[in-house]
């Protein structure tokens, strides 16, 4: 075997031709490995989709880098000498290459990371430059604050891009956030475009055929996969999304509508976690559009807020609070997660519309995550970790670094409020302004305590009864324990006593 100067080990979710450890890159001396794991595929039951997009996103990122003359190693995962793990083959690799030195951008999950760096091989490690914010940035940020807020690191991060801002520094338009105008139903007439779809080449049918036949255990739906594989196709999406969904996305970004699992959502989240479309680029791309008139205000900011806000800073936050940010649970929750999680099998019409086109397309938009399937984990007291371990599982775009603040800060509040200032908790009111599903459901969103009443009116109302104790001091609570102590006695009790038989339904393995 040639002798190496140096190894690259890239990740699945490393795939940019300008990752920092490809930089220097010698194509006469150096190497790159890129290896399917089991162990990556299968810590949480992977959506087989997910696994299939990895793959295959891997696969051909090794052949165009093969194109531009650089030695790789790809290591498939039915490969014999696989050792499984992502330690195992780097030793092994380190063992019959004999590089001078290993390199190896930083990774999105403190797990693996944690183990390349405790595997006993001497390790360069490189900044993820695909970011705006550093993690040290991040934790110079946070130092000597007694309580982090996105608002003001999202304006941070709208002054250091550029992005939106005025020559003198302002915001433009006169504001940093329209989210206000961003939270309108979808009206009957408003249709979303169709979905761009991407069709299987020889790879990625060969990826398919590979997980459909080791995956068998991992629930979700394998054949509508329909995802982009390229940078080409990612590009291809996203320019897709910027003519026909973008000046919409404002204004509908937290509606839901049945049978419309992608309405003016651009789909680009798992291209862009994995490395085929460039974070800098896309905003930049939005800004054009606005100023090009192609797009109202509200929907260029909103799309970057999402970015270079949201995405960035809930990567500060896990690299900031991990390991302990993970073992979060300030309700003391320990109620299983319900089996239709897995199945969609359930009469309220929300979820299983939610957790329907989740299992179909490994996705659901931000809305339907959080004030419906999260709304649910979070007023059924689930254990946090077992809601966490879904949505990192379930979702095409669910990396560690994103998943758990996101889930287990903002839907589950379960780190006592660190992400985000009050629990995001809604009854089935909020579900019926913001979608069509409860016209079609076998429960009545009007009612609370009946037998037939929608469960998440009086799960809201008990999760603020049990709870009264850590919440009613929070300012932002105010307005909704006033409005429960309004409330008669008999009414308190009745809501009390529907979420009583609605848990303990839970408990008993029923579906609701
Ligand atoms: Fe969901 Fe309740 Fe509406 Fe049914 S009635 S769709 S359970 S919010």
């Amino acid at each position: 075997m040639d002798k190496t100067h140096r190894l690259c080990l890239v990740l699945g979710d490393q795939l940019s031709f300008d990752l920092a450890s490809l930089k220097a890159l010698d194509a006469e001396h150096d190497t790159v490995l890129l290896v399917e794991v089991m162990e990556e595929a299968s810590h949480v039951a992977h959506h087989p989709q997910k696994i299939a997009l990895i793959f295959s996103a891997m696969r051909h990122f090794a052949q165009a880098l093969q194109q531009r003359g650089i030695r790789v190693h790809y290591v498939t995962l039915d490969d014999p000498h696989n050792s499984g793990s992502v330690p195992g083959e780097l030793q092994r690799w380190q063992l019959l290459l004999q590089p001078d030195s290993l390199h190896l951008t930083e990774c999105g999950d403190w797990r693996l990371e944690q183990s390349l760096k405790t595997c006993g091989l001497a390790i360069q490690w490189h900044t993820d430059s695909r970011f705006l914010c550093t993690r040290s940035g991040f934790s110079s940020w946070a130092a000597g604050k007694k309580q982090l807020r996105m608002e003001f690191f999202y304006r941070e991060m709208r002054r250091k891009s550029g992005l939106l801002v005025n020559g003198d520094g302002s915001p433009v338009g006169g504001a940093w956030n329209f989210d206000a105008d961003n939270r309108k139903a979808l009206p009957k007439q408003v249709r979303a475009p169709l979905p761009m779809r991407f069709t299987a080449d020889a790879i990625t049918q060969e990826v398919l055929a590979l997980v459909a036949k080791n995956f068998t255990e991992h629930y979700g739906d394998l054949g509508s996969f329909d995802y982009p594989v390229t940078h080409a196709d990612a590009q291809a999406l996203w320019e897709y999304f910027l003519d026909w969904g973008l000046a919409a996305f404002g204004d509908y970004q937290d509606a839901m509508a049945s049978d419309e699992p992608f309405l003016f959502h651009a789909r680009i989240s798992a291209a862009l976690n994995i490395g085929l479309l460039d974070l800098r680029q896309v905003c930049q791309d939005v800004e054009s559009a606005y100023w090009a008139q192609r797009i109202p205000l509200n929907a260029a900011e909103g799309f970057i807020r999402q970015l270079i806000g949201w995405r960035e800073y809930v990567r500060g936050v896990y690299w900031l609070k991990m390991p302990d940010y993970a073992s979060g649970n300030l309700f003391g929750n320990s109620r299983p997660l319900p089996e239709f999680y897995w199945t969609g099998e359930t009469q309220m019409n929300c979820m299983r519309q939610a957790i329907g086109q989740s299992l179909k397309h490994a996705y659901a938009h931000h809305i339907q995550r959080l004030m419906v399937t999260g709304n649910f984990a979070l007023l059924a007291g689930i254990t946090p970790n077992q809601i966490c371990d879904w949505y990192l599982a379930i979702y095409m775009d669910a990396f560690d670094w994103v998943e758990l603040p996101n889930t287990l800060g903002m839907v589950m509040h379960a780190d006592g409020g660190y992400l985000g200032s009050k629990p995001y908790c809604a009854s089935g009111q909020y579900i019926k302004r913001m979608s069509d599903y409860c016209g079609n459901c076998a429960y009545k969103v009007s009612e609370s305590t009946t037998d037939d009443a929608c469960p998440f009116n009086a799960l809201y109302w008990h999760f603020l009864m049990r709870h009264g104790d850590l919440l009613r001091s929070n300012p932002r609570m105010g307005m909704v324990y006033k409005n429960l102590d309004r409330m008669t006695e008999p009414k308190q009790q009745a809501l009390w006593d529907r979420g009583q038989t609605l848990l303990a339904r839970l408990d008993a393995g029923e579906w609701l």
